[in-house]
């Protein structure tokens, strides 16, 4: 029989190095070609309509039918112009990833092609496959999409994508980018408001987001001949390479041609897209690289991720490579993570996490980064569930991995600040400038920057004009976490208002209203402020000191969706309804479930059909020796040491598979999900994964190198 492993490395030999033909011309001439954005449509729209709609967009206001109607028909002749027959509503379903229902222009009756601005603002995928989380069944069977004006519409793969949410006949939410849209409307009324008590001008404040995306590539031969990765995105079995990411040669250095040629094709693609893809590198572990694209507002920066992602893949292909997101896809290597740089921008040009140099905007400033601390300690577990998955339990809580304590790191100039606000207490009776320089808000130095950039093992760290969310996974949909983000800091800076009016009202000056409640923050969220290693075994001590949470597993980290206070400032918010959080929680429980229930499957496969013969007959070729050498009088110690440790390997591989499927059974007949996925979790994966790894680890180690049947991590990790 043939080895799946040798035939995929038999592959490797036939590569060639596919080098794409950039266009001719200079990025700006083709960036956003395939696009169809406000530049377009002003070219395409009649004057008066281009404004209202423009303006409507801006504001974040509503697209009436006979503007629809005209985008529409502008739409259609953009796209036929680029030979285009086809349109599709584009969301994002609750299981991850991007989904499509295409239709043609074309209309038989007719016989022409035709778009109408009801077919642009509403479609009625047949989405009954879509996860629902009881939602529909209770009220209707059918959901529709409706038309995001606020993000591009795009052609890929020969279609025009519109970008939609996907609603419920009663109006629930059933994707990700509802809540992230009703949470940017929210942390925008918010803000606003905030900002009205120091700049009377600003109207509006869109939140910004950059996403830098981590991942890995391999050759597409071995990937295919890893049923681990092909089924669950991750390996599940696999010794460390002798080499690994010890000798840290691989962060910066040269890329491979063949990767960097999948990173130049990709790139133009983006590009075209509109997507502003920026900076590409090389990652701290073997084969692991990273692409950040400039920041954008946010509910566009998350399409475009999306995009970005399902662009890399189709291109990987070309070239040969899969490329992975999973957060954890190898062992004893790096995970990959998504990293959220995010901020909060006014109309008038303000970023309001940018540090300045009058005392007056600083004041500003330090509104909104206390207000986000306190938000952040104060929703630690909602946020901590945001980012909750399968995958990033890999990556959080895990052995090797940072722990999945939410923590803020703020470097020691702003650390400084705040202490000197929180410890002088005496400024109710100082005045004026004075009072700045006296609390140190004076002049907070443009050194910040430098500064800021240096922890890289925080969860969420000030980074100079910015926080960055860095906890959130390789694979996730980043609406996710940022709605939940944007809704907690627009709750938070509600709070201010009201803090800060209960203040005033008293009698107090409205800056040092401000500042009063300012330090009353500063003072309650400051166990949530670390700025040690945050990966080391002493802070995990010091959390659980601080009374921090450490919830190190999705099933019970998602409980915080379930809280009266998270769920009743989702409803205040008008981000989520009761019923939206319920149904949401158990999908992604669901999500759980059959995740580990994929891995523990495949791992059972893997052991009793590929592992456990390949070590039989490697045993069985040893006993013959055995044998033959005990015939002729040769000592034998050494091959019969060989055997037993087989036996002792395949005995418990082959235990822990079998009592790892009776657990699944048992696991398979409860209904709670909850208590089904804690199963899971601590019976089926915390219980059997790692032993079961062990052992056929081992194995690998032992078993003739010619005869085992899975790709090598070393001959995975090493691209040339
Ligand atoms: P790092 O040092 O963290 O790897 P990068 O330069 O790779 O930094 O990525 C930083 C990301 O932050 C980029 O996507 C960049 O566009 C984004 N960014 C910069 N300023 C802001 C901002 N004000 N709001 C949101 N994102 C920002
Ligand atoms: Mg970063």
């Amino acid at each position: 029989m043939a080895n799946i492993r040798f035939n995929a490395l038999k592959e490797l030999n036939t590569r060639t190095f596919k080098t794409p033909t950039p266009p001719a011309a200079a990025i700006s001439e083709y960036f956003g070609e395939l696009s169809f954005g406000l530049d377009k449509m002003k070219t395409a729209l009649a004057p008066e309509t281009f404004k209202k709609v423009e303006e409507n967009i801006r504001k974040g206001k509503k697209i009436d039918k006979e503007m629809a109607d005209a985008i529409a028909v502008a739409a259609k002749s953009w796209a036929m112009s680029k030979g285009i027959t086809h349109y599709t509503h584009w969301f994002q379903p609750l299981t991850g990833g991007t989904a499509e229902k295409h239709d043609a222009f074309f209309n038989p009756q007719k016989g022409i092609e035709e778009f109408k601005g009801s077919a642009l603002i509403q479609q009625e995928p047949d989405a009954s496959s879509f996860p629902n989380g009881g939602i529909r069944s209770t009220f209707e069977a059918r959901g529709y999409t409706a038309w995001d004006p606020s993000s591009p519409m795009f052609i890929m793969g020969g279609t025009l994508c519109i970008p939609t949410i996907f609603i419920s006949y009663t109006g629930e939410a059933l994707d990700n980018k509802s809540p992230l849209l009703r949470a940017m409307e929210a942390v925008d009324k918010a803000s606003v408001k905030v900002c009205k008590l120091f700049d009377r001008n600003v109207s509006r404040v869109t939140a910004s987001l950059g996403c830098e995306q981590e991942y890995f590539v391999i050759d597409r031969a071995l990937f295919k001949a890893r049923p681990d990765l092909v089924m669950s995105n991750r390996t599940l079995f696999g010794h460390s390479p002798a080499r690994g990411q010890q000798l840290d040669d691989h962060y910066f250095g040269s890329i491979p041609t063949r990767v960097y040629n999948f990173m130049r094709e990709f790139e133009i693609e983006c590009l075209r897209l509109g997507i502003p893809v920026s900076t590409r590198h090389n990652e701290v572990a073997p084969s692991q690289f990273e692409v950040a694209p400039i920041f954008e507002e946010i509910n566009v920066a998350n399409d475009h991720n999306q995009l970005m992602m399902d662009v890399m893949d189709r291109v990987a292909a070309k070239h040969d490579l899969a490329v992975l997101f999973h957060e954890k896809p190898f062992a004893g290597l790096n995970g990959t993570g998504k990293h959220n740089n995010w901020s909060l921008i006014t109309d008038t040009g303000v970023n309001l996490f940018q540090p300045r140099t009058s005392a007056r905007e600083n004041l500003l400033f330090l509104t909104f980064f206390v207000n986000t601390i306190k938000a952040v300690y104060d929703n630690a577990d909602l946020l901590r569930a945001s980012i909750a998955s399968a995958g990033n339990d890999h990556r959080l809580g895990a052995n090797e991995a940072p722990p999945a304590i939410i923590s803020v790191f703020i470097g020691s100039q702003l650390t400084a600040v705040l202490d000197e606000l929180e410890k002088n207490g005496n400024v109710q009776v100082e005045k004026g400038e004075n009072l700045y320089m006296k609390l140190g808000i004076d002049k907070i130095p443009s050194i910040i920057l430098d500064n800021t950039d240096r922890n890289r093992t925080s969860p969420f760290a000030f980074t100079g004009n910015k926080f960055e969310f860095r906890a959130v996974g390789g694979q996730a949909n980043v609406g996710v976490p940022m709605s939940v983000l944007n809704l907690i800091v627009a709750d938070q800076l509600n709070k201010f208002t009201s803090d800060v009016e209960k203040e005033t009202k008293k009698g107090t000056e409205k800056r040092l209203a401000i500042i009063n409640v300012l330090r009353s923050y500063i003072k309650d969220s400051k166990s949530v402020r670390f700025e040690g290693d945050g990966y080391s075994d002493e802070w995990v001590k010091e959390a659980e000191k601080r009374g921090l949470s450490n919830v190190k597993d999705t099933p019970r980290a998602l409980d915080a969706y379930l809280t009266d206070e998270v769920v009743k400032m989702y409803e205040r918010n008008d981000v989520l309804t009761k019923v939206e959080i319920e149904a949401r929680h158990e999908i992604l429980l669901e999500n759980y479930v059959m995740n580990i229930q994929i891995e523990s499957r495949v791992m059972g496969d893997l052991v009793n059909n590929h592992i456990i013969p390949t070590a039989i007959a490697y045993q069985n070729k040893l006993l013959t020796n055995a044998k033959g050498l005990a015939e002729i009088g040769v000592d034998n110690s050494g091959v019969k040491r060989t055997i037993e440790e087989l036996s002792r390997f395949i005995n418990e591989a082959k235990k822990g598979v079998d009592n790892m499927l009776e657990e699944r059974k048992r696991l398979n007949k409860i209904e709670d999900l909850r208590e089904k996925a804690i199963g899971y979790c601590d019976d089926v994966k915390m219980k059997y994964f790692d032993d079961i790894r062990y052992a056929v680890d081992k194995l690998e180690l032992i078993v003739d190198d010619e005869d085992w049947p899975l790709v090598k991590y070393r001959e995975m990790l090493f691209l040339r």
